[in-house]
């Protein structure tokens, strides 16, 4: 298993999404990497990046599952930005019905997820040693004690949360004063939005994420988990840097 690299003594805290981007690509260079599954945190960090002039590479967790809107969005951010997306190997639907049955989501979403999304995570990230995602504390119970700055002991990387602090207003407000292209089924009930078999719109009052694996005790994907929802020894295989 890898072990975390030294990290300077900094109060990431205390930094903005801004800085901390920056810091980290001084940091880690061509080894930081962002990942994107095109909800609107995805269209915050893209746009940050572009604005910093940093050529941080983006990849691209499409479990080809999405909805049309989410490929629509992925496709407007790469247009305007001009994203070169990189892209991991996901077994497709049909292949995973031969193997696993059909519809896995619903006999197994643990085993779906590291399917489709955990394993091909492991291994678009070997090339790295630090990862920004945009999970934000006030999503769920789940990611409430998230720090801006963790080390993933799984993946063998730090993992970077620019945006772990703000609140879904600060983000609606981001994207609207900086006329960002946005997923907009944000704007039908969708507050947080993964595959289709999966996700469904919350009501008011409900949590940010109560739409995703409605109706079962799952809260994550598995991805922002240290502790695999399924064992997989891929994960310890990476070499530490
Ligand atoms: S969110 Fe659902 S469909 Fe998507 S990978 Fe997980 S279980 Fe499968």
């Amino acid at each position: 298993m890898a072990t975390a690299p030294a990290l300077p003594e900094l109060d990431f805290e205390q930094m903005s999404a801004e800085k901390l981007i920056r810091w980290a690509y001084v940091e880690y260079g061509e080894r930081l990497c962002l990942t994107c599954s095109w909800q609107k945190q995805s269209s915050i960090l893209v746009h940050m990046i572009s604005e910093l002039g940093l050529p941080i590479r983006v990849v691209e967790l499409d479990t080809q599952l999405f909805f049309k809107e989410s490929y629509e969005t992925r496709d407007a951010l790469v247009g305007r930005y001009g994203l070169e997306l990189i892209r991991p190997h996901v077994l497709t639907v049909a292949e995973q019905h031969k193997r696993e049955g059909p519809n896995l989501w619903e006999s197994d979403p643990d085993r779906c997820c590291q399917l489709r999304k955990v394993e091909p995570l492991i291994e678009a990230l070997r090339p790295y040693d630090a990862w920004i995602s945009g999970i934000r504390r006030e999503q769920s119970p789940s990611r409430a004690q998230t720090p801006k700055v963790e080390w993933s002991e799984r993946y063998g990387v730090w993992k970077i949360h620019p945006l772990v602090d703000w609140d879904e207003k600060r983000v609606n407000a981001y994207i609207e004063v900086n006329e960002i292209p946005y997923n907009p089924l944000h704007d039908t009930g969708y507050r947080s939005i993964g595959c289709i078999p999966c996700t469904r719109p919350t009501s008011p009052g409900e949590e940010e994420r109560a739409g995703r694996w409605a109706g079962s005790d799952k809260l994550e994907c598995g991805i922002h988990l240290d502790t695999p929802l399924v064992q997989n020894p891929a994960a310890e295989q990476k070499e530490t840097p």
